[in-house]
């Protein structure tokens, strides 16, 4: 601890009487200048002293908050299961446990049986969780008008014309299926290698329907939300419901509905718990409704058939890696706003880039533009497609791949 710095010694005064005018003058000026240096000496302890309390109270607010955080007990995170006479039924996120407490009438008129709370040790429910601050709005993604089109995507004809039979006419024109008596398909599953336009596609369609585009990752729902899948399904068709037309998009749909396997772990069981409620909103969704859904993966060959079943996704659209004229297309797609020289052949790239996905293709664009930039040229020319071509091609064979196709 600093101690505080001693004051100086005030300057003493020796004035003899019998010394002459002019010498008393001359005295009592060097004793004036001696007075204003001190209180100058003085002046600047003070504004030291300012700072240093002004430290100190920072410092003690700092302590006060820490003190106070370290006595208040962290809560834990439960969902209401159900209302019984002797109390409520609580299950504890993560450890699963079910718990019979009670609850503060002022809190049993607002909770209702799946809603999140958090509660303390003793298991007494602390306070319900707002549904702004709930997973679901981390979990998904919502986007009222996504900017794509169906003319930014490219070599995929074929499939951009199965969805929007499958999806927009449903959406559009939903009367025509009534009068003709047949239901309209139920889920849309795309289908192929990362990188080929399959989000793209689904965003498409929301935009060209002016449907809000809703987009939940499967491997997300199992990774982060451990004891939520479920519930969180069933919050993200609410949530297509409340924002309709929609298009809700379940990204990697391979995370929740892989083939069951033997294991009996709680993970397993937990990702079962998911797809059940997964297939169990589908099949209780009425097919005429403003939402569509459309799922996505790479790992086809895991999918669980009972996912695909007349009613859930049961229209399934390949989405391959582009052919040449595809590769040329995309080429011409992402390179139409780039100041591009007149040398650039797309038919020959086209050619050199087999077993290029879309993204590929995009990011080949993307580097040649970056080594005009390093030449310090604002036109990119076939070079730099040739020299992005070599360094795009050595990252993908890098890149280990886990899709099977
Ligand atoms: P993943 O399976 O990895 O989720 P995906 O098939 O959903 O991939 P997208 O997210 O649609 O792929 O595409 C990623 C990016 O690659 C797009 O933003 C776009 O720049 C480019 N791209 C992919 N496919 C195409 C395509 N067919 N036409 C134009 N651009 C494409």
């Amino acid at each position: 601890m600093a101690h505080s710095p001693s004051v100086p010694d005030r300057p003493d005064l020796d004035l003899d009487p019998e010394m002459p005018e002019g010498e008393q003058l001359d005295v009592l000026k060097e004793h004036y200048v001696d007075l204003v240096r001190i209180n100058d000496q003085l002046e600047e302890r003070v504004d030291d002293a300012t700072d240093r309390r002004e430290t100190l109270y920072e410092r003690v607010d700092e302590l006060e908050r820490e003190n106070s955080t370290l006595k208040t007990a962290s809560l834990y995170i439960a969902t209401v299961e159900e209302f019984t006479d002797d109390g409520v039924v609580i299950k504890q996120h993560g450890s699963n446990q079910e718990v019979l407490t009670e609850l503060e009438p002022s809190l049993s008129e607002d909770l209702e049986a799946g809603d999140r709370v958090a509660v303390n040790d003793s298991f007494g429910v602390e306070t319900p969780l707002d549904v702004e601050t709930d997973a679901r709005a981390q979990a998904m993604a919502i986007e009222e008008s996504p900017d794509v089109s169906y003319s930014d995507i490219g070599g995929i004809e074929d499939q951009i014309r199965e969805v929007r039979e499958a999806v927009e006419d449903p959406l559009s024109d939903p009367e025509q299926f009534a009068e003709v008596g047949i239901e309209p398909p139920g889920g849309v599953l795309l289908h192929g290698p990362p990188g080929t336009g399959k989000t793209m596609l689904a965003k498409a369609v929301a935009n060209e329907t002016d449907a809000t585009f809703i987009k939940m990752a499967g491997s997300e729902l199992v990774q982060k939300f451990i004891g939520e899948g479920a519930r969180l399904v069933r919050d993200l068709f609410e949530l297509a419901r409340e924002h309709e037309p929609a298009i809700l998009f379940i990204d990697e749909i391979d995370a929740i509905a892989a083939t069951r396997t033997e294991s009996k772990t709680s993970g397993d069981a937990e990702v079962q718990r998911t797809m059940m409620q997964l297939l169990s909103e589908m099949d209780g969704f009425d097919e005429r409704g403003e939402v569509r859904i459309i799922a996505a993966t790479n790992r086809f060959d895991m999918l669980d058939r009972a996912i695909l079943r007349p009613g859930r996704f049961d229209r399934l659209i390949e989405v391959p890696e582009p052919n040449e004229d595809g590769r040329a297309r995309i080429l011409e797609i992402h390179t139409a706003e780039m100041n591009i020289a007149n040398s650039v052949d797309f038919d020959s790239l086209a050619e050199d880039t087999a077993g290029f996905s879309g993204a590929e293709l995009a990011s080949l664009c993307t580097e040649a533009g970056m080594f005009a930039i390093r030449d310090e040229r604002t036109e990119v020319l076939m070079e730099d497609f040739e020299e992005a071509l070599e360094k795009v091609a050595t990252e993908s064979e890098n890149d280990q791949r886990y899709y099977v196709y």
